[in-house]
């Protein structure tokens, strides 16, 4: 009991979520290093491949050099049980992002400090506020050419609606970065250049008013740091532990992962200012993370991540208790007992049987078919069910042809396990069966997705016709006579794999004329997994 307590108390779990580029993969790398997960010569020699060294399965991710699918890390730093949560880098992918958020605790978001915050990015970054987690900014590179701090703060603020406050603060950028200012300890740590990670850097802390910083850093440097941290102190939103939980206000960190410079500082401040795993909703109230039955929820299920096993993972993050290998669970949406077979987790670049696991940890299971994102899963004598994840409403349909039509039964296979997962929506004509599919996606590079995973997994080539829908409505009366509603000439009927009725529109204001004609039409934008 002491036990179970002391292990999920340890633990944070925490999602990771950047623009292409930014250098995601460089701080996962350089924080698994500080736990000692990966060692050094690792990493240094897997350097032209560490883009997709560790976190990156698909043929599609090395391609185009984005990735597409998330993936867990975990790893022990001083006393910590840490779980990373890597996130697809591209917006196309948020509704996978805000999945992956639902398992996390806090989410850290890295920032190109010669970019800030890049129009790819910003409805990953929204749907990250949207969660109302904790979120912290790295703002890395600040070993070259940086924009103004100040501009950088801005953008987030107004980007993404959420105040700033600065923990530490740059000196200088590019091959004028002096270091960083600790706001709160008043020193600053110096820079030396560790020519990219390979050597060891030389960092000193000095006190702001001391002789040593001056000849350290200059006159001009020091003056204008001077300047900044007044104006700071003046204008910038004060550091609020209770604001930061609700994800009003994020702790903004300066620093340059390459070099190793300001991570592990991020890292300490980081395990200081999150907490231990959170409890979660579910439909009888509250469910304690230290309790003693162990529960979990789906939030990704992913197919063939293994090309020689063609295996389906269900990952799950566990909400309480404790997890052990063999034991049975209850399915809450299957309505059945169960044993969780084949229960892996990654430690850094490799998978392995996990024995046991606990509240805060994301475990993989195999799925023989039978699970569904948001499905619980628990040991509780009294059942529940934890709040489901939404799904984004698609913003792109096309309509699916196949080519070969021989192989109907892998095409329906090959989409239908591909919905599954929710990378892709699928729909029907309202008037006829599987012959005529429909895709609906949030992002339109999950149609290249689907395309390249049916023709790869499933040996299916097809072709994608789109359609001018972008709106799509779920009805919500469950007596509506569908044939005689009145709708718009843009209007389109169709039905979803559960049957349930949906409407089409090309614009937003044929919404509003169709609701007009019908009276007591109910239409919502959502539809629950
Ligand atoms: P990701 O796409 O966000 O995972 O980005 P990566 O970690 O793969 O980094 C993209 C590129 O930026 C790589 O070439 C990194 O070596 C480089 N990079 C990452 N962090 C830094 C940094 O702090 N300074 C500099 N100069 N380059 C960096």
């Amino acid at each position: 009991m002491a036990d179970l307590h002391k292990e999920i108390e340890k633990r944070r779990t925490f999602a990771i979520i950047s623009h292409p580029d930014a250098g995601k993969t460089t701080l996962t790398e350089k924080f698994l290093l500080y736990g000692g997960a990966i060692n050094l010569a690792g990493s240094v020699k897997g350097k032209a491949t560490a883009r997709h060294a560790v976190s990156d399965w698909m043929e599609i991710e090395k391609q185009r050099g984005i990735s597409v699918t998330s993936s867990v890390l975990q790893f022990e730093y001083d006393g910590f049980c840490i779980n990373i949560l890597d996130t697809p880098g591209h917006q196309d992918f948020s509704e996978d992002t805000y999945r992956t958020l639902m398992a996390a605790d806090s989410a850290v978001m890295v920032i190109d400090g010669s970019k800030g915050v890049e129009a790819q990015t910003r409805k990953l970054f929204k749907v990250c506020v949207m969660r109302h987690i904790p979120i912290f900014t790295f703002i890395n590179k600040m070993d070259r050419d940086s924009n103004d701090p100040f501009d950088l703060l801005d953008e987030i603020e107004k980007e993404l609606g959420i105040a700033t406050c600065p923990i530490n603060w740059p000196i200088g950028s590019g091959k004028n970065f002096k270091g960083v200012y600790d706001r709160n300890t008043k020193k600053v740590m110096t820079f030396s250049d560790t020519l990219k990670g390979t050597k060891e850097g030389e960092e000193k802390e000095f006190a702001l008013d001391s002789e040593e910083l001056l000849t350290e850093i200059g006159e001009d440097y020091k003056e204008q740091l001077e300047e900044e941290i007044e104006l700071l102190d003046g204008a910038s939103a004060e550091f609020d532990m209770d604001l930061v939980s609700k994800g009003q206000l994020s702790p903004v960190f300066f620093g340059s992962a390459l070099t190793n410079f300001g991570v592990e500082t991020f890292l300490q401040h980081f395990l200081q200012m999150t907490t231990s795993p959170l409890p979660r909703v579910s439909d009888k109230g509250e469910i304690d993370p230290f309790s003693e039955d162990f529960s979990a929820f789906v939030f990704k299920i992913q197919a063939n991540m293994n090309k020689a096993h063609r295996d389906r993972i269900a990952f799950m993050r566990i909400c309480s208790g404790q997890f052990k290998a063999g034991m049975e669970v209850f399915h809450v949406q299957g309505n059945k007992q169960l044993k969780l077979s084949q229960p892996q987790q990654l430690m850094a670049q490799e998978r392995k049987i996990v024995e046991e696991a606990y509240a805060g940890d994301i475990i993989g299971v195999f799925d023989p078919g039978i699970f569904s994102i948001g499905d619980t899963l628990t040991t509780a004598k009294e059942k529940f069910a934890f709040e489901g994840i939404p799904t984004f409403a698609p913003e792109h349909f096309a309509r699916v042809r196949q080519l070969d039509t021989m192989k109907r039964k892998q095409f329906v296979k090959g989409i239908s396990q591909i919905a599954q997962e929710g990378a892709i929506q699928i729909f029907q004509e309202y008037n006829t069966g599987m012959e005529e599919i429909i895709v609906g996606v949030v992002g339109v590079l999950q149609f290249d997705v689907l395309k390249f995973r049916l023709e790869n997994e499933y040996n299916v080539e097809i072709r994608l016709e789109n359609l001018p829908y972008e709106h799509i409505r779920w009805i919500e009366n469950k007596d509506i006579d569908l044939d005689h509603l009145s709708g718009t000439s843009d209007m389109k009927k169709i039905k979803d794999l559960k049957g349930n009725p949906l409407l089409l529109f090309v614009n937003a204001w044929s919404v509003g004329m169709t609701l007009d004609r019908n009276e007591g039409l109910v239409l919502s934008e959502f539809g629950t997994n």
